[in-house]
């Protein structure tokens, strides 16, 4: 910590100790709203995270002998704590990555239930008993933590990541490696203190801080990492999954989304139009999961875009601690570069926009109508609060444009007709439906996840766990 400045300078945590990045270089950690130095964090090289990597491995076999009782009692410590330094964590989300209050409660809150809900996952590590054809055998399948695990997380939803996937990772007895993003280094680093509080064994989470571009390839494709969960880009998703590939190691991957809402002529817009709001605002629209894409049905459509109109007015962009605050800063310049160049090329070919403006790093709340193909934000993730609304004359024209993108994260349909509801629940090429709902939900215990340029594979309890162990046969022969 800078006694002047109050500015700290965070470190790897490497087999249960805090150590500078080989060469003492570090790189600076801005807070989004304004730009000024919140950190400096280590800038780890190569051999960092190969440091980190055999800590993890060397932890491996104790650690896989842990019981239970051991690891859930620590995972319940972790819980604890968190709520004991809810304040840092907290003002971290805020001041790290310009949380909105209600924003960074509602991480603190989910990450706790995610800790929870992992401790509950230690005694569910099973396998079964299989019939043989063989007399006398007595045949069953025995479930195993896969080793060491490289948990790599995404800016926007730091904590909720990290708990949900490290908690996971270590309640069926892998140890793990973390690279946290450059954006949100001290989140992870927080809650490394708090692993370490809890009683967890040295060695079983190392986190190494830097850049992703620099050192994330020596992470995923060290001969040592035996599963690899990635959340963040499209983009850096594939290069990872090629690696992956390559290496035969196993891995979910939890990318970029372009979400569809479906609203038909028998939706009530009393119900609809606080949850379309939500669904594309909250946190400034830097949700995987944010509706980007609204098709609502002729009868509704007029009403719907002059409701969702007068209602960005109001949606708040005010201190960060206000509780009426919804809309965040855009995390980077790049990030701000993207939003506005998605608007503008919207406005340049033809797009009606309400919003658009910006205070400072703030984009305020963007609808944009006459939305073509020719336009990048008609298929291209922008990440921002900013979202299109289309007409549509049928529900199955509705979900036929819902349907049309690469991506298949979550979608949304609001109707009473049970038939076309469940209908749309079936046949969109998503991962997560919600019927009546917003696109932005998320639970502990669910299969989280995408199809497409989404991701592979699913997150949550039951999913992280048969993900991040293994199956072995075993026999004996009576
Ligand atoms: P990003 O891809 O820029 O970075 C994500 C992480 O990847 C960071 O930790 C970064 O350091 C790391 N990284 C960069 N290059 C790497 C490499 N070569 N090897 C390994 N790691 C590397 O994403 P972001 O801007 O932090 O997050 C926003 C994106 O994440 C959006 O596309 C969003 O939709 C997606 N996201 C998806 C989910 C989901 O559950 N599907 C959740 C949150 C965010």
């Amino acid at each position: 910590m800078d006694a002047k400045t109050d500015i700290k300078t965070l470190q790897h945590f490497i087999g249960g100790e805090w150590v500078d990045a080989e060469g003492g270089n570090t790189f600076e950690d801005l807070n989004p709203l304004d730009d000024s130095l919140y950190a400096n964090a280590a800038r780890g090289t190569g051999n960092d995270m190969r440091k980190a990597i055999g800590a993890a491995k060397a932890a491996f076999p104790a650690y896989k002998e842990t019981t239970p009782t051991e690891r859930e009692r620590w995972l319940l410590r972790v819980a604890e704590i968190m709520e004991e330094r809810q304040k840092d964590l907290v003002d971290c989300l805020i001041d790290e990555i310009g949380s909105p209050i209600g924003k960074a409660m509602f991480e603190f809150t989910k990450g706790l239930t995610m800790v929870r809900a992992a401790a509950g996952l230690c005694r569910n590590v099973r396998g079964e008993t299989i019939p043989s054809d063989r007399p006398g055998t007595v045949s069953m399948s025995i479930r195993e933590p896969l080793g060491v695990v490289a948990v790599i997380t995404p800016f926007n939803v730091p904590l909720i990541k990290t708990t949900r996937l490290v908690a996971n990772a270590l309640a069926v007895g892998n140890t793990v490696v973390h690279l946290p993003s450059e954006m949100a280094p001290h989140l992870t680093v927080l809650f490394a203190e708090i692993i370490a509080e809890a009683g967890f064994p040295a060695g079983t989470y190392n986190v190494v801080t830097g850049m992703g571009a620099e050192i994330g390839d020596d992470l995923t494709s060290d001969g040592d990492i035996d599963f690899v969960t990635f959340t963040g880009s499209s983009v850096v998703g594939q290069h990872i999954n090629e690696i992956c590939a390559k290496n035969k190691t196993p891995n979910t991957l939890e990318l970029g989304g372009k979400s569809p809402t479906v609203i038909l002529a028998d939706a009530d817009l009393d119900k609809v139009m606080p949850l379309a709001a939500r669904s594309i605002f909250m946190f400034g629209g830097q949700a995987c999961i944010a509706s980007s894409r609204f098709y609502v049905e002729r009868p509704l459509y007029d009403e719907f875009v002059k409701r969702f109109s007068m209602i960005v007015t109001k949606i708040g962009m005010g201190d960060l601690r206000d509780p009426d605050t919804v809309i965040a800063p855009a995390i980077s310049p790049r990030q701000r570069e993207r939003i506005k160049s998605h608007i503008e090329d919207a406005r340049a070919k033809g797009a009606t926009v309400v919003g658009g403006e910006w205070e400072g790093n703030r984009c305020k709340p963007t609808l944009l109508t006459d939305v073509s193909e020719e336009m990048t934000v008609c298929k291209t993730e922008t990440f921002g609060p900013v979202t299109s609304i289309y007409p549509i004359d049928s529900y199955e024209e509705g979900l036929e444009k819902a349907n049309d993108t690469e991506y298949g994260l979550s979608s949304a349909i609001f109707t009473h007709d049970i038939d076309k509801a469940f209908h749309f629940a079936r046949n969109i090429g998503a991962g997560m439906c919600h019927i009546n709902g917003p696109t932005i939900h998320d639970e502990a215990h669910v299969p989280f996840g995408g199809n497409g340029e989404s991701g592979v594979g699913r997150e949550g309890t039951d999913a992280d766990m048969e993900a991040m162990t293994e199956l072995k046969w075993v026999t004996v022969q009576l």
